[in-house]
Order: structure tokens, then sequence, then C-alpha cells
């Protein structure tokens, strides 16, 4: 996986929404990487032309944790609550350690109400929000690591 970081005001435009995910995307990005050395003497475009093409994909990274995650009987679970970077792999788990603390603080509910409704989503995000806030910035700091392209970044690894 090759990592390009961009500026984080870079992405808000349609062009990065619509044909930045197309596979015209994926072939230019790979022009732009070709020069970059790989392992054995070898360049990125060696590795490139000799990979399928329908087997190279951009994709777009973003990360983002929300503070709000209920309101009235609607709950976020997930991604759509805390986008990880992938780089420490914790998305899916707190994903599924979303769904099951959220299965169990619904089967707890007495009785249909409104506010036992509410509690049940307060008490899931109770215990699973610093739990995945931790996540969320473990998964930033594994990203510097392996793909900051800043000068400070590039402190960060040396450290
Ligand atoms: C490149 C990459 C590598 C990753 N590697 C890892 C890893 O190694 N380990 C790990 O734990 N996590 C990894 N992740 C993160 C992991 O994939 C996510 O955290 C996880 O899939 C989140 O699950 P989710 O159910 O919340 O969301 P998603 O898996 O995104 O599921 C949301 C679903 O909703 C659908 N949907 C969206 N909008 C609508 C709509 N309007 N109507 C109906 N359906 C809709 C989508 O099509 C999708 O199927 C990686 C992510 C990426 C991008």
């Amino acid at each position: 996986m090759y990592i390009i970081q961009l500026p984080a005001n870079n992405f808000d435009n349609e062009r990065f929404r619509n044909s930045e995910w197309g596979p015209e995307a994926a072939a230019s990005l790979c022009e732009k990487i070709r020069h970059i050395k790989a392992p054995f003497g070898l360049t990125m475009g060696d590795l490139i032309d000799k990979t399928s093409k329908d087997t190279i994909s951009k994709v777009m990274l973003e990360e983002k944790l929300f503070e709000t995650w209920y309101h009235g009987r609607t709950v976020l679970i997930g991604d759509a609550c805390h986008k990880m970077l992938p780089s420490a792999g914790q998305g899916a788990i707190n994903a599924m350690q979303d769904a099951t603390v959220l299965a169990n603080c619904i089967n707890d509910i007495k009785s249909l109400t409104r506010s036992n409704i509410t509690a049940a989503l307060k008490d899931y995000q109770d215990q699973r929000f610093q739990y995945a806030k931790t996540q969320f910035e473990t998964s930033k700091r594994f990203a510097v690591i392996m793909g900051g392209q800043t000068w400070p970044d590039a402190v960060v690894k040396l450290c």
C-alpha cells in the first residue's frame, strides 16, 4: 500500500467526491508514483506493470470522531460515528464491539418508553466512546509512522 497524505482542506469539493474514486484516478496515481524506488533495485513502475489493472485501486481514507452518536431513536455505530485510519487495523473490530454493546443495551430495556430508549443509547455511547477515542488516536499515530509525508512526521518516525 502506498499512502499520500493530503492537506486537511484538500477534499472539500465535488471533484474529490466523484471523479477521485474512479479507475482513471488509480491510473493517474500510478503514473505519479512510477519513479519511486522499490526493493531489489526495482521501481514502483516495475511492480505496477506486473500487476493486473483490475486489482489496483485508489482509496481515499479519512478520519472523523463524532461526539453525537444518537438522537431520538436513531443511533450510529462503526465508521458512521468513528471512522479511523486503517493503519492500526481497528475500524472493523470497533464496529463489531459497538454492535455487541448496543445489542446488550437494547436488550436491557425494560419497557419501550422514549426515556428508556434514550437511556439505553446513552449507556451504549458512554460504554464505547472513550475506548473508540483511544483507538482513533492510536490509528492516527500509526498512520504517521507508516505514511506521514511532512517534515514533523519524519521526526516522529525517527523517535
Ligand atoms: C483500505 C482499508 C483497509 C482497512 N483495513 C482494516 C483492517 O485491517 N482491520 C480493520 O479492523 N479495519 C480495517 N478497515 C476499516 C474497516 O473496513 C471499517 O472500519 C469497517 O468496514 C466499518 O464497518 P461499518 O459497518 O461501520 O461500515 P461499512 O463497512 O462502510 O458499511 C457501511 C455499509 O453501508 C452501505 N451504505 C452506505 N450508504 C448507504 C445508503 N444510503 N443506503 C444503503 N446502504 C448504504 C455501504 O455500501 C456499506 O456496505 C479498513 C478500511 C479501509 C478503507
